[in-house]
């Protein structure tokens, strides 16, 4: 029995619980293919140009799979992962719209996993992911999620090392642990904190390689996924704002305990065009980031966004950093020889 699963949003958050968790009950999980030109136009056509570039991506990795002959796709609702604390609109009605506008012959998996209402617990959420496929055995399903916590926390813990989405994935689901050794010190390289949600920057299509564009420009770049939970809290206080939307962990949570980082030299905030909790999550980052002197650079992407643009905007921000770092390293030099 095969299952698939598109690779697109909440991919990037719990890819490797799903994996280990349908391989532990003899399911084959098939993965769609990488992000390309065409799997972007095609989940485009479906949808009207307003909706935002992973939703137009998800539903392009949909036709992905069912392309490649898969015909039992799994999309969860995921309604809110902590009580009151809900994901966007889109990501909770995934299922309602891959349904209807994805209109082929296959069966959609569509379990609710919701912790602001009662009986709608995680449990229950895996239980009504394999029914569908013939599985009843509760214990067997509760061994099968053992198996996918292990390989969830490995993932989250190489997240933590700063280590990229992808080959985070790719390292778990094998059962293997990697470390990534990065310098704030380093005098010749700038820190740069990465402010997006996981589908917007570890899709390499999407972010066109944004985090390798960067190190090649000389920085070290930091992560959402590197920050603890009182870490994310901090960032809120720093905002002076309050948790609404799940996804706000990753925005606000980061970009507020970042700001207020003294190795961070400077933030990138990538979002897509047609979001709604990011466009207000960014005027209040803007205006804090003046508040706490760090620049702040937003680079909004759709499906038209062209790579010699975004290359010019990273490299005029990362130059302008460097002169900073250059100019406060030069004054450093000449209080210290004024005391002297
Ligand atoms: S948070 Fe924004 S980018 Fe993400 S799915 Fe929702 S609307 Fe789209």
């Amino acid at each position: 029995m095969k299952i698939g699963i598109p690779r697109g949003l909440t991919y990037y958050t719990y890819y490797p619980f799903w994996h280990a968790f349908f391989e532990a009950l003899g399911v084959e999980v098939v993965l769609s293919d990488k992000t390309t030109k065409q799997i972007v136009s095609d989940g485009s056509a479906l949808v009207v140009t307003e909706t935002c570039l992973p939703v137009k991506v998800f539903l392009g990795h949909v036709q992905n799979l069912l392309d490649k002959g898969i015909d039992i796709i799994y999309c969860p609702s995921i309604q809110s992962i902590e009580p009151k604390i809900y994901n966007c609109s889109k990501i909770r009605g995934l299922p309602d719209l891959v349904r209807n506008v994805v209109r082929r012959n296959y069966l959609l998996i569509e379990p609710t996993f919701d912790m602001s209402e009662k009986g709608q617990t995680f449990e229950e959420c895996l239980y009504q992911s394999v029914v569908p496929l013939g599985i009843k055995d509760r214990k067997k399903v509760k061994k099968a999620a053992d198996k996918g916590w292990e390989t969830q926390h490995l993932y989250e813990k190489m997240l933590k090392y700063g280590i990229e989405a992808q080959k985070a994935i790719s390292c778990a689901i094998q059962g293997k642990e990697e470390f990534i050794q990065k310098n704030p010190l380093d005098e010749n390289k700038i820190n740069i904190a990465l402010i997006s949600h996981g589908y917007n920057i570890y899709d390499e299509h999407i972010s066109m390689k944004v985090i390798q564009k960067l190190r090649k420009m000389g920085a070290n770049v930091y992560f959402a996924g590197e920050l603890n939970k009182e870490e994310y809290m901090q960032g809120f206080e720093n905002l002076n704002t309050t948790l609404y939307w799940a996804n706000e962990y990753e925005m606000s949570g980061a970009a507020g305990y970042y700001m207020n980082d003294a190795k961070i030299d400077g933030l990138i905030t990538i979002t897509s065009f047609g979001c709604g909790p990011d466009s207000i999550m960014i005027e209040r980052m803007t205006r804090y980031s003046k508040q706490y002197k760090k620049p702040l650079l937003n680079l909004t992407i759709d499906e038209h966004t062209g790579e010699a643009g975004f290359i010019t905007r990273l490299e005029a921000f990362t130059d302008m950093i460097f002169r900073t770092k250059r100019v406060k390293k030069l004054k450093g030099i000449k209080q210290k020889e004024a005391v002297h």
